[in-house]
Protein backbone atom coordinates (compact mmCIF):
# COMPACT_ATOMS: atom_id res chain seq x y z
CA UNK A 1 0.00 0.00 0.00
CA UNK A 2 2.39 3.04 -1.50
CA UNK A 3 0.23 5.40 0.77
CA UNK A 4 1.78 3.89 4.28
CA UNK A 5 5.36 3.08 2.74
CA UNK A 6 5.60 6.65 4.24
CA UNK A 7 5.75 5.52 7.40
CA UNK A 8 8.68 3.01 6.92
CA UNK A 9 10.40 6.39 5.09
CA UNK A 10 9.51 8.82 8.23
CA UNK A 11 9.75 6.44 11.07
CA UNK A 12 11.44 7.85 14.09
CA UNK A 13 12.39 4.55 15.50
CA UNK A 14 11.63 1.88 13.62
CA UNK A 15 11.98 -1.88 14.73
CA UNK A 16 12.96 -4.92 11.72
CA UNK A 17 12.39 -8.29 12.51
CA UNK A 18 14.19 -11.32 10.52
CA UNK A 19 13.05 -14.47 9.68
CA UNK A 20 15.68 -17.49 10.38
CA UNK A 21 14.98 -18.24 6.87
CA UNK A 22 15.97 -15.17 5.58
CA UNK A 23 19.76 -15.13 7.13
CA UNK A 24 20.11 -18.79 7.11
CA UNK A 25 20.62 -20.81 4.30
CA UNK A 26 19.56 -25.00 4.17
CA UNK A 27 23.32 -26.12 4.75
CA UNK A 28 23.07 -24.13 8.03
CA UNK A 29 25.63 -21.28 6.73
CA UNK A 30 24.78 -17.45 7.21
CA UNK A 31 23.26 -15.42 3.90
CA UNK A 32 26.13 -12.95 4.02
CA UNK A 33 25.30 -11.31 0.66
CA UNK A 34 21.54 -10.80 1.69
CA UNK A 35 22.57 -9.48 5.50
CA UNK A 36 25.23 -7.21 3.77
CA UNK A 37 22.18 -5.91 1.80
CA UNK A 38 19.74 -5.07 4.78
CA UNK A 39 22.79 -3.57 6.64
CA UNK A 40 23.08 -1.22 3.44
CA UNK A 41 19.08 -0.51 4.31
CA UNK A 42 19.47 -0.09 7.75
CA UNK A 43 22.57 2.81 6.95
CA UNK A 44 20.23 4.20 4.41
CA UNK A 45 17.48 4.56 7.26
CA UNK A 46 19.88 5.98 9.69
CA UNK A 47 20.87 8.58 7.37
CA UNK A 48 17.21 9.47 6.73
CA UNK A 49 17.20 9.76 11.14
CA UNK A 50 15.58 6.37 11.83
CA UNK A 51 17.20 4.98 14.84
CA UNK A 52 16.99 1.03 14.45
CA UNK A 53 16.48 -1.84 16.54
CA UNK A 54 16.71 -5.45 14.68
CA UNK A 55 15.39 -8.40 16.02
CA UNK A 56 16.97 -11.30 14.08
CA UNK A 57 16.31 -14.82 14.56
CA UNK A 58 18.39 -17.50 12.96
CA UNK A 59 20.73 -18.92 16.06
CA UNK A 60 19.08 -22.28 16.53
CA UNK A 61 18.99 -22.17 12.45
CA UNK A 62 22.85 -21.63 12.48
CA UNK A 63 23.68 -23.90 15.47
CA UNK A 64 22.06 -26.95 15.16
CA UNK A 65 24.59 -28.34 11.59
CA UNK A 66 27.86 -26.74 13.92
CA UNK A 67 26.51 -29.18 16.69
CA UNK A 68 26.07 -32.11 14.76
CA UNK A 69 21.82 -32.33 15.36
CA UNK A 70 19.88 -34.29 13.66
CA UNK A 71 17.21 -32.79 10.80
CA UNK A 72 13.83 -32.40 11.81
CA UNK A 73 12.27 -31.07 15.61
CA UNK A 74 14.90 -30.72 18.10
CA UNK A 75 13.72 -31.29 21.68
CA UNK A 76 13.94 -28.24 24.03
CA UNK A 77 17.65 -28.27 25.10
CA UNK A 78 18.54 -29.24 21.73
CA UNK A 79 17.19 -25.67 20.36
CA UNK A 80 18.89 -24.19 23.24
CA UNK A 81 21.90 -26.03 22.76
CA UNK A 82 21.76 -25.45 19.29
CA UNK A 83 21.07 -21.08 20.13
CA UNK A 84 24.12 -21.34 22.30
CA UNK A 85 26.45 -21.64 19.47
CA UNK A 86 24.33 -20.10 16.70
CA UNK A 87 24.07 -16.63 18.55
CA UNK A 88 27.66 -16.24 18.43
CA UNK A 89 27.75 -16.64 14.73
CA UNK A 90 24.41 -14.64 13.89
CA UNK A 91 26.17 -11.35 16.86
CA UNK A 92 29.59 -12.05 14.16
CA UNK A 93 27.55 -11.44 10.96
CA UNK A 94 25.77 -8.58 12.02
CA UNK A 95 29.05 -7.08 13.67
CA UNK A 96 30.52 -7.48 10.37
CA UNK A 97 27.44 -6.16 8.00
CA UNK A 98 26.94 -3.05 9.99
CA UNK A 99 31.01 -2.20 11.02
CA UNK A 100 31.11 -1.89 6.58
CA UNK A 101 28.89 0.92 7.01
CA UNK A 102 30.73 2.33 10.36
CA UNK A 103 27.62 0.89 12.24
CA UNK A 104 27.91 -0.20 15.96
CA UNK A 105 26.19 -3.69 16.64
CA UNK A 106 24.84 -4.22 20.31
CA UNK A 107 23.97 -7.60 21.30
CA UNK A 108 20.55 -7.72 23.56
CA UNK A 109 19.28 -10.89 24.70
CA UNK A 110 15.14 -10.57 25.99
CA UNK A 111 13.65 -13.35 27.85
CA UNK A 112 9.75 -13.08 28.10
CA UNK A 113 9.86 -11.40 31.66
CA UNK A 114 12.25 -8.81 30.80
CA UNK A 115 9.30 -6.49 28.62
CA UNK A 116 6.70 -8.11 30.79
CA UNK A 117 7.57 -7.55 34.58
CA UNK A 118 7.84 -3.58 35.18
CA UNK A 119 11.27 -3.48 36.91
CA UNK A 120 13.15 -5.00 33.91
CA UNK A 121 11.09 -3.58 31.60
CA UNK A 122 12.57 -0.02 32.45
CA UNK A 123 16.00 -1.38 33.11
CA UNK A 124 15.70 -3.21 29.31
CA UNK A 125 14.19 -0.03 27.88
CA UNK A 126 17.03 2.61 29.50
CA UNK A 127 19.77 0.19 28.19
CA UNK A 128 18.33 0.10 24.50
CA UNK A 129 17.80 4.08 24.68
CA UNK A 130 21.50 4.44 25.87
CA UNK A 131 22.68 2.33 22.90
CA UNK A 132 20.43 4.35 20.23
CA UNK A 133 21.20 7.60 21.62
CA UNK A 134 25.03 6.61 20.80
CA UNK A 135 24.10 5.48 17.83
CA UNK A 136 24.34 1.60 18.15
CA UNK A 137 21.76 -0.70 16.59
CA UNK A 138 20.79 -2.98 18.66
CA UNK A 139 20.50 -6.12 18.06
CA UNK A 140 17.94 -8.41 19.91
CA UNK A 141 17.27 -11.60 19.83
CA UNK A 142 15.28 -13.87 22.66
CA UNK A 143 17.84 -15.76 25.27
CA UNK A 144 17.01 -19.07 24.32
CA UNK A 145 19.61 -20.84 26.13
CA UNK A 146 18.13 -20.14 29.57
CA UNK A 147 14.77 -19.70 28.94
CA UNK A 148 12.59 -22.42 29.55
CA UNK A 149 9.01 -23.22 28.24
CA UNK A 150 6.88 -20.94 30.42
CA UNK A 151 9.02 -17.77 30.21
CA UNK A 152 9.86 -17.99 26.53
CA UNK A 153 8.49 -15.93 23.48
CA UNK A 154 9.29 -18.87 21.11
CA UNK A 155 8.96 -16.35 18.23
CA UNK A 156 10.61 -13.18 17.40
CA UNK A 157 7.19 -11.62 15.73
CA UNK A 158 5.73 -11.15 19.62
CA UNK A 159 9.10 -10.66 20.67
CA UNK A 160 9.89 -7.67 18.10
CA UNK A 161 6.09 -6.33 18.75
CA UNK A 162 6.97 -6.41 22.54
CA UNK A 163 10.10 -4.27 22.11
CA UNK A 164 8.23 -2.22 19.50
CA UNK A 165 5.88 -1.16 21.90
CA UNK A 166 8.55 -1.17 25.32
CA UNK A 167 10.51 1.12 22.91
CA UNK A 168 7.28 3.30 21.53
CA UNK A 169 8.89 2.71 17.80
CA UNK A 170 6.45 4.13 15.36
CA UNK A 171 6.87 1.25 12.86
CA UNK A 172 7.57 -2.62 13.05
CA UNK A 173 8.38 -4.27 9.55
CA UNK A 174 8.07 -7.89 9.48
CA UNK A 175 10.81 -9.89 7.21
CA UNK A 176 9.05 -12.99 6.48
CA UNK A 177 8.95 -16.03 3.90
CA UNK A 178 5.64 -14.85 2.87
CA UNK A 179 4.73 -11.80 1.04
CA UNK A 180 2.05 -10.45 3.48
CA UNK A 181 -1.88 -11.86 4.86
CA UNK A 182 -4.15 -13.65 2.45
CA UNK A 183 -7.64 -13.94 3.01
CA UNK A 184 -7.07 -18.08 2.42
CA UNK A 185 -3.53 -19.70 2.68
CA UNK A 186 -1.93 -18.57 -0.13
CA UNK A 187 -2.32 -20.58 -3.65
CA UNK A 188 -5.46 -22.34 -2.42
CA UNK A 189 -8.52 -21.15 -4.63
CA UNK A 190 -9.67 -17.90 -3.78
CA UNK A 191 -7.23 -16.88 -1.76
CA UNK A 192 -6.56 -13.04 -2.06
CA UNK A 193 -3.87 -10.89 -0.70
CA UNK A 194 -4.84 -8.15 1.90
CA UNK A 195 -2.92 -4.77 1.06
CA UNK A 196 -4.27 -3.09 4.38
CA UNK A 197 -5.50 -4.27 8.13
CA UNK A 198 -7.34 -1.17 9.54
CA UNK A 199 -7.75 -3.09 12.80
CA UNK A 200 -7.22 -6.68 13.69
CA UNK A 201 -10.46 -8.09 13.98
CA UNK A 202 -11.73 -11.66 14.29
CA UNK A 203 -11.98 -12.14 10.73
CA UNK A 204 -8.78 -11.48 10.21
CA UNK A 205 -7.36 -13.73 13.06
CA UNK A 206 -9.16 -16.52 11.56
CA UNK A 207 -7.42 -15.45 7.81
CA UNK A 208 -4.03 -16.38 9.67
CA UNK A 209 -5.04 -19.96 10.07
CA UNK A 210 -3.17 -22.86 11.48
CA UNK A 211 0.57 -22.17 12.94
CA UNK A 212 3.21 -23.35 10.54
CA UNK A 213 6.46 -24.99 11.59
CA UNK A 214 9.39 -24.44 9.14
CA UNK A 215 12.73 -22.93 10.08
CA UNK A 216 11.35 -20.40 12.51
CA UNK A 217 8.67 -20.77 14.82
CA UNK A 218 6.10 -18.40 13.89
CA UNK A 219 3.47 -18.83 11.17
CA UNK A 220 1.23 -16.13 10.45
CA UNK A 221 -0.67 -16.95 13.89
CA UNK A 222 1.86 -15.00 15.65
CA UNK A 223 2.70 -11.98 12.74
CA UNK A 224 -1.55 -11.20 13.60
CA UNK A 225 -0.38 -11.42 17.55
CA UNK A 226 2.01 -9.00 16.76
CA UNK A 227 -0.14 -6.85 14.84
CA UNK A 228 -2.39 -6.46 17.25
CA UNK A 229 0.68 -5.69 20.09
CA UNK A 230 2.17 -3.24 17.62
CA UNK A 231 -0.98 -1.36 16.38
CA UNK A 232 -2.40 -1.13 20.20
CA UNK A 233 1.00 0.76 21.05
CA UNK A 234 0.69 3.40 18.04
CA UNK A 235 2.97 1.62 15.62
CA UNK A 236 2.14 0.63 12.25
CA UNK A 237 3.20 -2.90 11.15
CA UNK A 238 4.11 -4.02 7.75
CA UNK A 239 4.43 -7.70 6.70
CA UNK A 240 6.78 -8.86 3.92
CA UNK A 241 9.03 -10.72 2.01
CA UNK A 242 12.32 -11.09 3.24
CA UNK A 243 13.61 -13.20 0.56
CA UNK A 244 14.98 -10.68 -1.93
CA UNK A 245 18.11 -8.15 -1.58
CA UNK A 246 17.56 -4.73 0.02
CA UNK A 247 14.25 -5.23 1.68
CA UNK A 248 13.69 -2.36 3.05
CA UNK A 249 14.15 -0.14 -0.18
CA UNK A 250 11.69 -2.83 -1.89
CA UNK A 251 9.24 -2.39 0.70
CA UNK A 252 9.99 1.55 0.33
CA UNK A 253 9.57 1.49 -3.60
CA UNK A 254 6.14 -0.49 -3.23
CA UNK A 255 6.92 -4.50 -3.29
CA UNK A 256 4.07 -6.44 -2.30
CA UNK A 257 3.30 -6.24 1.49
CA UNK A 258 0.59 -6.22 4.35
CA UNK A 259 0.47 -2.89 6.32
CA UNK A 260 -1.29 -2.89 9.81
CA UNK A 261 -2.61 0.82 10.73
CA UNK A 262 -1.36 2.07 13.92
CA UNK A 263 -3.78 2.96 16.72
CA UNK A 264 -3.14 7.17 17.44
CA UNK A 265 0.62 6.79 18.04
CA UNK A 266 3.16 5.43 20.24
CA UNK A 267 3.01 8.59 23.10
CA UNK A 268 -0.59 8.39 23.15
CA UNK A 269 -0.38 4.96 23.26
CA UNK A 270 2.08 4.57 26.34
CA UNK A 271 -0.06 7.65 28.35
CA UNK A 272 -3.03 5.39 27.70
CA UNK A 273 -1.33 2.26 29.26
CA UNK A 274 0.38 4.38 32.10
CA UNK A 275 -3.71 5.93 32.70
CA UNK A 276 -5.71 2.99 32.66
CA UNK A 277 -3.08 0.63 35.09
CA UNK A 278 -4.93 -1.03 37.71
CA UNK A 279 -4.77 0.66 41.35
CA UNK A 280 -1.38 2.67 41.90
CA UNK A 281 0.72 0.84 44.41
CA UNK A 282 1.50 4.00 46.25
CA UNK A 283 1.04 8.11 46.18
CA UNK A 284 3.80 10.51 45.99
CA UNK A 285 2.76 13.58 47.88
CA UNK A 286 4.57 16.70 46.00
CA UNK A 287 5.33 20.63 46.64
CA UNK A 288 4.00 23.08 44.30
CA UNK A 289 6.97 23.44 42.77
CA UNK A 290 7.03 20.12 41.45
CA UNK A 291 3.02 20.47 40.91
CA UNK A 292 4.20 23.25 38.49
CA UNK A 293 7.04 21.64 36.83
CA UNK A 294 5.24 18.08 36.21
CA UNK A 295 2.22 20.17 34.25
CA UNK A 296 5.01 21.98 32.13
CA UNK A 297 5.79 18.65 30.76
CA UNK A 298 8.73 17.87 32.91
CA UNK A 299 9.93 14.81 34.94
CA UNK A 300 9.55 14.61 38.95
CA UNK A 301 12.86 14.93 41.00
CA UNK A 302 13.34 13.78 44.53
CA UNK A 303 13.18 17.17 45.16
CA UNK A 304 10.19 18.03 44.98
CA UNK A 305 8.59 15.12 47.02
CA UNK A 306 7.67 15.85 50.53
CA UNK A 307 6.62 12.23 51.46
CA UNK A 308 5.94 8.62 49.96
CA UNK A 309 3.11 6.18 50.92
CA UNK A 310 2.60 2.70 50.25
CA UNK A 311 4.67 -0.14 49.24
CA UNK A 312 5.85 0.18 45.78
CA UNK A 313 8.88 -1.59 43.69
CA UNK A 314 10.53 0.09 40.79
CA UNK A 315 8.51 0.34 37.63
CA UNK A 316 5.16 -0.02 39.27
CA UNK A 317 2.32 2.64 38.83
CA UNK A 318 1.97 5.52 41.38
CA UNK A 319 -0.30 8.25 42.00
CA UNK A 320 1.31 11.95 42.29
CA UNK A 321 -0.69 13.64 44.35
CA UNK A 322 -0.40 17.61 45.44
CA UNK A 323 -0.41 17.94 49.81
CA UNK A 324 -4.03 19.49 49.52
CA UNK A 325 -4.90 15.58 48.43
CA UNK A 326 -5.50 16.32 44.51
CA UNK A 327 -4.45 13.34 42.14
CA UNK A 328 -2.28 15.52 39.40
CA UNK A 329 -0.88 12.60 37.56
CA UNK A 330 0.24 8.58 37.71
CA UNK A 331 4.05 7.24 36.44
CA UNK A 332 6.09 4.28 37.14
CA UNK A 333 8.43 5.27 39.77
CA UNK A 334 11.89 4.56 39.63
CA UNK A 335 12.68 3.32 42.95
CA UNK A 336 11.46 0.99 45.25
CA UNK A 337 9.36 2.57 48.19
CA UNK A 338 12.13 2.10 50.64
CA UNK A 339 14.52 4.18 48.61
CA UNK A 340 12.01 6.70 47.56
CA UNK A 341 11.47 7.73 51.15
CA UNK A 342 15.29 7.97 51.67
CA UNK A 343 15.80 10.32 48.43
CA UNK A 344 12.37 12.18 49.26
CA UNK A 345 13.13 16.02 49.34
CA UNK A 346 16.97 15.66 48.35
CA UNK A 347 18.97 16.77 45.63
CA UNK A 348 19.08 14.05 42.51
CA UNK A 349 23.22 14.82 43.28
CA UNK A 350 23.17 13.62 47.00
CA UNK A 351 21.57 9.67 45.43
CA UNK A 352 24.87 8.46 45.56
CA UNK A 353 25.90 9.88 48.78
CA UNK A 354 22.13 8.35 50.81
CA UNK A 355 21.84 5.23 48.91
CA UNK A 356 25.19 3.98 48.25
CA UNK A 357 24.24 3.46 44.74
CA UNK A 358 23.50 5.54 41.50
CA UNK A 359 20.51 4.67 39.64
CA UNK A 360 18.39 7.38 38.00
CA UNK A 361 18.16 10.99 38.71
CA UNK A 362 14.70 11.23 38.64
CA UNK A 363 11.72 9.75 40.84
CA UNK A 364 9.08 9.52 38.28
CA UNK A 365 10.27 10.09 34.32
CA UNK A 366 8.38 11.92 32.22
CA UNK A 367 8.16 9.24 29.35
CA UNK A 368 6.61 7.27 32.26
CA UNK A 369 4.08 10.21 33.41
CA UNK A 370 0.83 11.08 32.72
CA UNK A 371 -1.07 14.05 33.60
CA UNK A 372 -4.64 13.26 35.23
CA UNK A 373 -5.90 16.04 37.32
CA UNK A 374 -8.14 13.60 39.17
CA UNK A 375 -9.15 14.23 42.75
CA UNK A 376 -7.88 11.77 45.05
CA UNK A 377 -10.74 9.75 46.86
N1 LIG B 1 15.08 -17.21 18.81
C1 LIG B 1 15.07 -18.17 17.75
C2 LIG B 1 16.43 -18.22 17.05
O1 LIG B 1 17.16 -17.28 17.04
C3 LIG B 1 14.05 -17.90 16.67
C4 LIG B 1 12.63 -17.75 17.10
C5 LIG B 1 11.75 -17.36 15.91
O2 LIG B 1 12.20 -17.41 14.77
O3 LIG B 1 10.61 -16.97 16.09
O4 LIG B 1 16.79 -19.19 16.44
Amino acid sequence: MAALTGNLASATRLVVKIGSAMLVNPDGSLREGWLEGLALDIAEARARGTQVIVVSSGAIALGRRRLGLPKGKLKLEQSQAAAAVGQIALAQGWQQALAAHGLVAAQVLLTLTDTEERRRYLNARATLNTLLDRGAVPVINENDTVATSEIRYGDNDRLAARVSSMMSASCLVLLSDVDGLYTAPPGSPGAEFIELVEEVTGDIVSMAGAPVSGMGSGGMVTKIEAARIATGAGASMVITSGHEDRPLSRVLSGARATWFIAHGNPATARKRWIAGSLEPAGHIIVDDGAAGALMKGRSLLPAGVKRVSGSFSRGDTVAIVTEAGVEIARGLIAWDAADAATIAGRKSSDIEKLLGLTGRDEMVHRDDLVMTGKERT
